[in-house]
C-alpha cells in the first residue's frame, strides 16, 4: 500500500501546518531526531530522520506489563525448542519441501549437528515478541470489545529497532516536557487529558540492555578460552571482537551503529561489520585451545581478529544468500566456537510454522514445564491454522469463505512485505496447489483500535488514524542444559501504522516508530 499522503513541508514558518500539526513540534522533534541518531539511510552515505510519530501513542498499561513479563518465558521456550532439533526438523518437514529457503536453513542445522556436539554450548538470543491488542468495535456500535493481548510473531533473528526505539522514548519525553500544549494538540481528547494528568511514558532500556547482552556473551567466550586446560599464556595481540553480520546497503544502519557504539562505550568491546560475502571471502576456522572435555574448539577469525560473538542482522532472507559462498559462510559460523546470535536452530524456532505448531494442543507444554507459564503464553496465541493435510486445507478454506476479511496468510519469511491479507488471502488460499500450501500458515486477523496520530516521514508531517504494534525485546544467554547466565526483558518497540495499512514494517516504509503513553 502507498504511504499515507503527507503533503506538508514541515519547516513551515506558520504556527501550525495545514493538517493541524504545530510547526514548532515538528521542528523540535525532527531536530532532536537528527542530532541523536534517529535516522535511516535510504542510500549509502545519505541520512534522513527515521519515520516517527510526533507524540507517544496510547497503550494499555496492563497489556504493556503483561507483554514485558512474557519475555523471559519466550526466551526459555526458544532455548527449549532449539535444543530439540529432531522435534524442530520434524514439525518443519513438510514446510521444508515446499520452501527451499527454510529447507536450506534446516540443512545447515543438520550438517552442523552431524559434525558433532556444538562447539559453543552457549546461545545468545536477542528476540523480539510482537503483539497487537485485539479490540474490535462492538457489533452493537457501542464502544469496543475488551482488549486481548495477542502475539503477532516472535522474531529470533535480526530483531531490530531497539536502539532507535530507546531514542524515540527520550524524544517523546523531551517534547512532552518542553511543548506539552503542542503534543496535546495532536493527541485525541482522552489521551491529551491523560498526558496532562501525568500519564506514564515508560523508560526504554534497550540501548543499555542489548549491548550488555552482547558484552555478556563476549565475556563468557573469553572466560571459556582462558579456562581451557590447554590455553597456556593468553594469546598476544588484539582481543576478540563481535562481528555484526550485515546486509550490503543496509538502510537501518543507525540502529546498528548505536548498538555498536554503546557496546564500545559501555564495555570497551569492539565490533566489526561484515556481510556474509565478506565473511565467505575472509573468515577462517582455526584450532583454539580444546574444551575441558578435550573436544576441539574451531575458533572463528576474520581480518586477523578472533570472533567471540557472531551477531546476525542479516541472514533471514533468501536475498542474503545469492551464491553458495554465503551458505558456506553461514555453515562455518554455525560450526565455530563463536557465540551465535542466533544459531540456526534459534532462527528456525522463530518460523511462523513453529509458532503455529506450538499453538496446537499440548505442543507448548512439551517445552514449558510450568503450567502457569504455559497458560500465560497460550493466552496470547491468536487463531493459527496449518495448511498441511487436505482436511486442514479444506477447513482453512471454509474459515476464509465464512469471513473473507478475517485472516492473514503467512509464508516462512521475515522482514515485512511477505504476507497476504483479507480478501487477497482468501483468494490466494483458494488457488493454492498441494505442495505449495505447506510453506504457509493461516492466522486470525487481529483488529486493534485506531487512535489519532501525528507522524513525520521524509520531513513531512500529517495527522492520521493509526493502530499500533508493541514489540518487547528479550535477551537470553545460556544453553548446554545449564542455568541461563542472562534472561530478561530488554526494552521495547512501539510501531504505529495508518489504519488500513496491512503490513507493519518501519524499514519497509509502512509504519513509524512511536513510544507508549500508558493508559
Ligand atoms: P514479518 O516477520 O515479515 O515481520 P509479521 O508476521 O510480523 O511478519 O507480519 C508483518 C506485519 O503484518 C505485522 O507487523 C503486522 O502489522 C501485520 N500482521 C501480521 N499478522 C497479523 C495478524 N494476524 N493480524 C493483523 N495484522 C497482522
Ligand atoms: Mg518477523
Ligand atoms: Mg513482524
Amino acid at each position: 500500500m502507498a504511504p499515507v499522503a503527507c503533503a506538508l513541508l514541515v519547516f513551515s514558518t506558520h504556527a501550525s501546518t495545514a493538517s493541524g500539526v504545530p510547526s514548532a513540534l515538528v521542528s523540535r522533534a525532527l531536530g532532536w531526531a537528527n542530532t541523536n541518531g534517529v535516522q535511516m539511510s535510504p542510500q549509502p552515505g545519505s541520512f534522513v530522520h527515521a519515520p516517527l510519530s510526533l507524540s507517544p501513542f496510547p497503550l494499555s498499561a496492563d497489556g504493556f506489563a503483561r507483554a514485558r513479563a512474557l519475555a523471559p518465558i519466550f526466551n526459555e521456550l526458544v532455548e527449549a525448542v532449539a535444543s530439540d532439533p529432531e522435534w524442530l526438523l520434524g514439525v518443519l518437514e513438510a514446510t521444508l519441501e515446499s520452501d527451499p529457503f527454510t529447507g536450506r536453513l534446516a540443512r545447515v542445522l543438520r550438517e552442523a549437528t552431524r559434525a558433532g556436539p556444538e562447539a559453543q554450548p552457549l546461545h545468545l538470543g536477542i528476540h523480539r515478541s510482537d503483539y497487537m491488542l485485539d479490540e474490535p468495535a462492538r457489533a452493537d456500535g457501542g464502544g469496543y470489545e475488551p482488549a486481548r493481548l495477542l502475539q503477532i510473531e516472535l522474531n529470533t533473528i535480526a530483531s531490530s529497532f531497539g536502539c532507535l526505539s530507546a531514542r524515540i522514548s527520550q524524544l517523546h519525553a523531551y517534547v512532552c516536557a518542553v511543548a506539552p500544549a503542542d503534543v496535546a494538540a495532536v493527541l485525541d481528547g482522552p489521551a491529551a487529558a491523560e498526558l496532562a494528568a501525568g500519564a506514564e511514558l515508560p523508560s526504554n532500556a534497550a540501548l543499555e540492555m542489548l549491548p550488555d547482552a552482547l558484552a555478556a556473551a563476549h565475556a563468557a567466550y573469553i572466560a571459556q578460552v582462558a579456562g581451557a586446560p590447554s590455553a597456556g599464556a593468553p594469546p598476544a595481540g588484539a582481543p576478540p571482537v563481535v562481528v555484526f553480520v550485515v546486509q550490503p546497503g543496509e538502510r537501518n544502519v543507525a540502529d546498528q551503529r548505536l548498538l555498536e557504539l554503546a557496546l564500545w562505550e559501555r564495555h570497551g568491546v569492539q565490533a566489526v561489520r561484515c556481510t556474509l560475502a565478506e565473511l565467505a571471502a575472509g573468515a577462517q576456522l582455526r584450532d583454539g585451545p580444546a574444551h575441558p572435555n578435550g573436544s576441539p574448539r574451531p575458533c572463528l577469525w576474520v581480518g586477523g581478529r578472533e570472533v567471540a560473538v557472531a551477531y546476525f542482522r542479516a541472514g533471514y532472507s533468501p536475498d542474503d544468500y545469492p551464491t553458495e559462498a554465503e551458505w558456506a559462510a553461514r555453515l562455518a559460523i554455525e560450526r565455530s566456537a563463536a557465540v551465535k546470535c542466533p544459531t540456526v536452530a534459534y532462527q528456525l524456532a522463530g518460523t511462523k510454522k513453529v509458532q503455529q505448531v506450538l499453538a496446537e494442543p499440548g505442543a507448548l507444554e512439551r517445552f514449558v514445564p510450568s503450567a502457569e507459564h504455559a497458560a500465560a503464553l497460550r493466552a496470547t496465541f491468536a487463531g493459527l491454522f496449518s495448511l498441511q493435510t487436505d482436511d486442514e486445507y479444506e477447513a482453512a478454506l471454509r474459515l476464509t469463505r465464512a469471513d473473507e476479511d478475517g485472516y492473514v496468510l503467512k509464508p516462512q519469511r521475515e522482514g515485512g512485505g511477505n504476507n497476504i491479507y483479507g480478501r487477497d488471502a482468501a483468494a490466494r488460499l483458494a488457488a493454492m496447489r498441494a505442495g505449495e500450501r505447506e510453506g504457509y500458515i493461516l492466522m486470525e486477523r487481529i483488529r486493534p483500535r485506531a487512535r489519532r496520530l501525528a507522524l513525520a516521514r521524509n520531513n513531512e508531517a500529517c495527522i492520521t488514524e493509526a493502530v499500533c504494534e508493541l514489540g518487547v525485546f528479550g535477551v537470553f544467554l545460556g544453553g548446554g542444559g545449564q542455568p541461563a547466565l542472562l534472561n530478561r526483558a530488554a526494552g521495547h518497540l512501539l510501531r504505529a501504522k495508518p489504519l488500513g495499512t496491512d503490513e507493519g514494517g518501519v524499514a519497509a516504509g509502512f509504519a513509524v516508530l512511536s513510544s507508549p503513553l500508558l493508559e
